[in-house]
């Protein structure tokens, strides 16, 4: 499975709720909402769904749940910080039918 901050391939993962840096807004801000920079604003503003590895959880749980790895900024939600989240062994995930292009990313919205 693909720890979906560094990028290694790991055998145990957290499952948290993740954004990355969601860039800064312009100044004057964005021409409009259809903006596909606003877009892409709002899309890593969304906190979703990832699968990461202890030693990334161990980096972004802290206070402020922020972290910087490997060049890229993470924010990491409260709920998901303290130790909080499930963790899962290859195996385990196999058998939940995680798939490991699931694994390697955000990419589920989630509900308000
Ligand atoms: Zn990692």
């Amino acid at each position: 499975m693909i720890c979906y901050c560094c990028q290694r391939d790991v055998s145990l993962v957290r499952r948290v709720l993740l954004r990355g840096d969601p860039g800064e807004c312009p100044p004057g801000g964005f021409a409009s909402p259809a903006d596909p920079a606003y877009q892409a604003y709002l899309h890593n503003n969304a906190f979703r769904t990832a699968f990461i590895c202890p030693g990334c959880y161990h980096s972004l749980d802290n206070e402020f749940g922020v972290g910087e790895i490997g060049g890229r900024a993470f924010n990491l939600a409260g709920k998901s910080r303290g130790g909080r989240v499930p963790v899962y062994s290859r195996h385990e995930a196999d058998k939940l039918g995680m798939m490991d292009d699931e694994a390697t990313g955000p990419q589920l919205p989630l509900g308000p």
